[in-house]
């Protein structure tokens, strides 16, 4: 028996360790790429030696005690906490919303308590009984004005939709808050992997038990597989079947990398920019990500990306499903059609459809694993 697995990133990492270090099975693990890591790949830049994410900036974030335990066997977090600042119509805030923010675009002195009854008036001027999309559920939380200025312009850029086609879920993950806390994210433990994502992987993957075979696809091994062995296949699952009932929308990213000579660019990891009239979302600034590396942080060069968002065409790499209601019921008849397939596994973001972060992939593969114990060992 051999566990093929499709893909090198979370999903596919996670359980080609699991499979080889608990279970002692053999995995061949393939990529179409020609490095293991997915989309969390990152490299140290030859010129400056600073860490960078190739596809996009990954801050890893849980409160989930298992996924922590899980990874820290592997690698350290670093001290690294996320916080993002946004510019509107030239001025430039804290992101996600806060008192800060509030009291700023308001031109107020807010404290807490009076911050929630001044949202709630907004919230009551602009009634929507029962929000059932993106737009409606950001106006309920903070009101049309906080709404127009920092999430129209930016979600209309990500998903080139209206708001009022998006799902409320999305905007659920930012959270909205009436103190000076700028975390962007709530979680317990936050970092980046010291060292950065790949020495992650290749910890994941350290085991002779695992044949990696990079600049490989699917098609090309298709044929080795018995019926005795597992498929676990994290890519895009319409692909998988060929696309046999049509094509699932996917939003792709492009970046525009550039080598800047100064120490400090933007003063901040990421900066979000929430007008729709600038093309990309937001800008990395790298060396944000690492404050344990001092010595890079003190170089007077910077790598800056910038991130354009667009719809995803064959050939480009899909970064976040468009999970509205006409893709979610294709979804549904694509996954039916797995739960069919004998010995095939689909996981992570792509081979699942949906919007999900690191932690939770990381779960997805540790319950998927649980699974398989039970069911066959
Ligand atoms: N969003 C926004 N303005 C911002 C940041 C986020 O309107 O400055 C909205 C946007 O619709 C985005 C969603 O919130 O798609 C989720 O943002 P998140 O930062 O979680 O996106 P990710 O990092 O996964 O791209």
């Amino acid at each position: 028996m051999v566990f093929y697995i499709v893909g090198a990133g979370i999903f596919g990492s996670v359980l080609a360790e699991r499979v080889s270090n608990i279970l002692k099975q053999k995995v061949v693990l393939i990529d179409k790429r020609d490095h293991i890591g997915g989309n969390c790949y990152t490299f140290a830049d030859k010129e400056t030696g600073i860490n960078c994410h190739r596809y996009g900036a990954h801050i890893f974030h849980t409160s989930n005690k298992r996924v922590y335990d899980y990874i820290s066997g592997f690698i350290q977090l670093n001290q690294y906490r996320h916080f993002v600042m946004t510019k509107s119509n030239n001025n430039i805030y804290s992101m996600p919303i806060g008192l800060r923010t509030i009291n700023e675009f308001f031109n107020l002195n807010l404290t807490p308590s009076e911050c929630k009854k001044f949202l709630e008036k907004k919230i009551n001027d602009d009634y929507i009984e029962n929000p059932n999309n993106l737009e409606e559920q950001a106006i309920s939380l903070i009101g049309h004005e906080l709404y127009n200025a920092f999430i129209k312009g930016y979600t209309k850029k990500q998903w080139q939709r209206d708001p009022k086609e998006l799902p409320a879920s999305i905007i659920k993950r930012l959270p909205f808050r009436t103190n000076y806390c700028s975390d962007y994210f709530n979680d317990f433990y936050q970092g980046i992997p010291v060292g950065g994502y790949t020495p992650f992987f290749e910890k994941l993957l350290n085991n002779d038990l695992i044949n990696i075979r990079l600049n490989t696809e699917y098609n090309d091994i298709k044929k080795e597989i018995t019926d005795n062995d597992f498929i676990i296949y994290t890519g895009a699952i319409d692909e998988f079947f060929n696309y046999c009932y049509g094509k699932l929308e996917w939003r792709t990213l492009k970046f525009e990398w550039s080598v800047e000579n100064t120490q400090d660019f933007q003063g901040c990891a990421v900066m979000n920019e929430a007008d729709e009239y600038i093309p990309y979302t937001r800008t990395h600034e790298f060396k944000h990500f690492h404050p344990e590396c001092n010595d890079l942080i003190k170089l007077n060069k910077t790598i800056i990306c910038r991130e354009y968002s667009a719809e995803y065409k064959q050939g480009d790499v899909p970064y976040y499903p468009v999970n509205d209601k006409k893709n979610n019921e294709l979804y549904i008849k694509y996954q039916e059609k797995a739960l069919n397939t004998p010995n095939l596994i689909l996981g992570g973001r792509l081979g699942t459809y949906k919007y999900m972060d690191m932690d939770k992939t990381i779960l997805q593969a540790l319950v998927c694993f649980d699974e398989i114990c039970n069911k066959y060992f």
